[in-house]
């Protein structure tokens, strides 16, 4: 087996028990129609496996709707002399395992000994990122000390259920309908409960050298398998190929069984090379467009491809109609809810890389405007609310139960009250217009979904006439620790924002697209006096900024109890205050993740250095990042104000917050929003990249031990390479992409510059690099 260059491989060199799982989540191979955990194809007594297909969601009674734990496709198992080759009846002598995150493939070798001989066994599979219905193994065993007689058995199980419940026991989302085998291929079918929704799986495997093989079909419990027997002959290599397809009724399809036959026999025509190469473009093609180079730093390197790597395999190819989850497809935790994790962490990596995605991801949210809008209509508001979690329906599922981080169960009040996911987003569909300029998304789709959620907004704000205000009252900010506050900072600034936008795109499609506009006004029943409403709401929605730019984070927040951060750990992550017990963290200034942090970097161009300034450092002493959404907010607002070493702190700690584990609970799926976090950091980070009006602006400040960052995006159509070092920073028309005669306005370290395909682009020097870096105290 070839091992693939380091840069690109994250590795496991020995099988440990304790960490099967978290391996499981952070080995998931997927190309955004299905995600599967890195299990071991043979399993082991902790194993989970985990197969998710993007938006296949079931609901068992009274509870709410989770992605379903489909059958296991994956499975194989090997019998030697009638003894099963597995880490319970075997011992593992040598092990070494490698996801390649340029090829989208895990590779293994394991050695296994039994006392009578030892039994080599290789494989290497993958989801093809070509064809979306198809993936491949092709695995090897050889018994290394004399002859054997084997039993492969390649299976389709479907005993799996959705057993990580934070509340509840485990639930099995899908009955088993047919099973069958036939021209050496089988085939499994199930229904999911309460939608009916069919998930259909084929496979079939070849096997070089045929001599004296033995086939026959096993149905065992819920599964179907093809055993092969044979007598192996010491230290000759039998090789397996496998083909598995997959369809759901989601599809769209008349028939899921004749589908999954029909792709089989597509594979058996095409080949395994064949369509290995084709999976290998695919994934090319996706580092194309969104590779970063870090020269200088190797750790980072890896770290931070490994975070693109599973940001583009979980993104849904085109067709289908679903969005990222918290967990993306490498586990069900979070029930494989939708939250704003993608609209503020995960959608600006596709807005920037590959625009076609985060569109999307948006016509994810557009399509469910009408549930948006019966969401309101339930709470007693106008417009449209989105759902604080969200499956396939659009409703909102957040379930009623949760468990704490003391592992205590603790009643949910987020879908009636954090209700800033409604500017969140509108914010997300703002930059990709702001970045593509794609009219036409917004006239189809864009508008509607802004007008509505503006009138929520302007239903949701009372007056105050006291206070001479209006005011947002009974909500959860991003910091969860404060259950119902009254104007939270972050909320109200969105919601001022939204009801802004809302005006300003009235005036702006006026002039562009009078007739579109009108007729949608009409339709939305949308007058003038309303949106002149939304104007007057939006310039006097309280803020509560105080002369020196400190933001109180909600009403009364300065009054509870002050408790700092006194402590750090190792890992970067702060030490919780001893004296603080969970449930009574709310009387406390302790801040779960970013709040006012993240409202200072997503409205960057809106304040000042020095009241980004005061309020980092007051924030920074009472934040525990117990969210994995935190820690990126605060990396870029540090690189804003030139605290590097701090700033390069951060990202250390958020592009490896799944590779070292360090909330602990990676082992339940990888952290989404912190992939599109760390991505965040070294674009709007130390790169500087802001999109404002129709400039692209660069404010590079790189770590002083990189020597260079280099990475592609896409602004308004046109595909540009922008690369940075120490002093210098460059912005160049791609040279592969085709002429355009596209002019573009770049300003880079505040000096505006135009730049066309003839001239190439443009490099300079910028100032960062004289800037004293500020000594960083904690
Ligand atoms: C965070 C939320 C986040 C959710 C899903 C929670 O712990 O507080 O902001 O949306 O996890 O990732």
């Amino acid at each position: 087996m070839d091992y693939s260059d380091k840069d690109w491989t994250v590795q496991e060199d020995r099988f440990d028990l304790e960490k099967a799982r978290l391996q499981e989540a952070l080995f998931t191979l997927g190309n955004g129609y299905v995600g599967s955990r890195g299990i071991l194809e043979e399993g082991y007594e902790e194993s989970y496996p985990g197969t998710y297909f993007a938006g296949v969601y079931d609901r068992a009674k009274g509870r709410s709707f989770e992605i379903v734990n489909a059958p296991n496709p994956l499975s194989v198992q090997i019998y030697v002399n009638n003894r099963k080759m597995s880490a319970e009846q075997m011992r593992i002598i040598k092990h070494h395992r490698y996801l390649d995150l340029k090829q989208g493939m895990l590779c293994r070798r394991t050695v296994y000994e039994d006392g009578s001989g030892r039994y080599e066994y290789e494989s290497r599979r993958f989801f093809s990122m070509a064809d979306p219905h198809v993936a491949g193994m092709m695995f090897s065993f050889k018994s290394l000390d004399n002859d054997k007689e084997v039993r492969i058995q390649c299976k389709i199980d479907g005993t799996t259920a959705n057993a990580m419940q934070a509340v509840g026991s485990a639930i099995k989302h899908y009955r088993v309908k047919e099973r069958f085998g036939k021209n050496n291929i089988i085939y499994l079918e199930a229904r999911t409960g309460d939608l009916n929704l069919r998930i259909g799986m084929a496979s079939h495997t070849t096997v070089r050298p045929q001599v004296g093989l033995q086939t026959s079909i096993d149905l065992s419990q819920d599964s179907i398998a093809r055993n092969i027997t044979f007598r192996a002959r010491r230290d000759r290599c039998y090789h397996f190929s496998r083909f598995i397809t997959f369809f759901t009724s989601r599809d769209k399809l008349q028939d899921v069984e004749k589908a999954c036959f029909r792709e089989i026999q597509r594979c058996k025509k095409r080949g395994m090379e064949f369509l290995l190469k084709r999976h290998r473009t695919a994934w090319e093609g996706k580092w194309r467009a969104s590779d970063i180079i870090i020269k200088g730093d190797r750790g980072s390197q890896l770290a931070l491809r490994f975070n693109i790597y599973h940001l583009l395999s979980a993104a849904p190819p085109s067709g289908v109609d679903a969005s990222i989850a918290a967990k993306a497809l490498s586990g069900e935790w979070y029930k494989g809810h939708i939250f704003w994790d993608t609209d503020i962490y995960i959608l600006p990596f596709f807005i920037y890389t590959q625009p076609e995605i985060a569109r999307r991801l948006l016509l994810y949210r557009a399509r469910r405007l009408t549930q948006a809008r019966r969401g309101a209509k339930a709470q007693g508001f106008k417009g449209a609310l989105w759902p604080w979690e969200s499956a396939s329906s659009g409703r909102d599922e957040t379930p009623e139960e949760w468990v704490n981080f003391d592992g205590t169960v603790i009643p949910v009040y987020n879908k009636k009250r954090e209700h800033h996911i409604a500017g969140d987003v509108i914010y997300a569909l703002a930059l990709y217009y702001r970045v593509t300029g794609d009219e036409m998304f917004m006239l189809e789709h864009g508008l509607a979904m802004v007008f509505e959620t503006a009138r929520f907004w302007a239903s949701r704000t009372v007056f105050n006439r006291e206070k001479g205000g209006y005011e947002i009252k009974n909500v959860i900010g991003p910091n969860e620790f404060q259950e119902c506050v009254h104007n939270n900072s972050y909320t109200n600034y969105l919601a001022r924002w939204v009801l802004h936008f809302g005006v300003k795109l009235n005036v702006e499609f006026d002039c562009k697209y009078p007739d579109q506009l009108r007729q949608l006004k009409k339709k939305l029943r949308l007058s003038q006096k309303e949106i002149s409403g939304w104007e007057r709401i939006s310039e006097n929605i309280i803020f509560l900024e105080d002369r020196n730019g400190l933001i109180e984070q909600f009403e009364g927040y300065y009054k509870k109890r002050k408790v700092i951060i006194k402590r750090i750990k190792k890992n970067g992550m702060p030490v919780w205050p001893e004296q603080v017990k969970l449930k009574d963290v709310k009387k406390t200034q302790l801040v779960k993740q970013a709040d006012v942090i993240l409202l200072l970097y997503l409205f960057s161009g809106d304040f000042s250095l020095q009241e980004k300034k005061i309020n980092y450092d007051y924030y920074r002493k009472r934040i525990t990042h117990k969210s994995s959404l935190s820690i990126s907010s605060y990396a870029v607002l540090a690189s804003e104000l030139n605290r590097i070493v701090q700033a390069y702190k951060y990202f250390t700690m958020t592009s490896r917050i799944d590779l070292n584990d360090i909330h602990g609970n990676t082992y339940q799926g990888i952290h989404a929003a912190s992939l599109g976090g760390a991505w965040q950091i070294i674009v709007n980070g130390f790169a500087g990249v802001r999109c404002t009006a129709r400039i692209l602006s660069l404010n590079p400040r790189l770590p002083h031990q990189w020597k260079e960052l280099k990475f592609r995006i896409s602004f308004r159509g046109v595909p540009l390479e922008i690369s940075v070092t120490k002093k210098l920073a460059r912005v160049y028309f791609l040279k592969k992409s085709i002429r355009t005669s596209k002019k573009i306005d770049v300003e880079i370290a505040g000096e505006k510059v135009r730049i066309n395909y003839y001239s190439g682009g443009i490099q300079k020097r910028h100032p960062a690099a004289v800037i004293k870096e500020t000594i960083c105290r904690r």
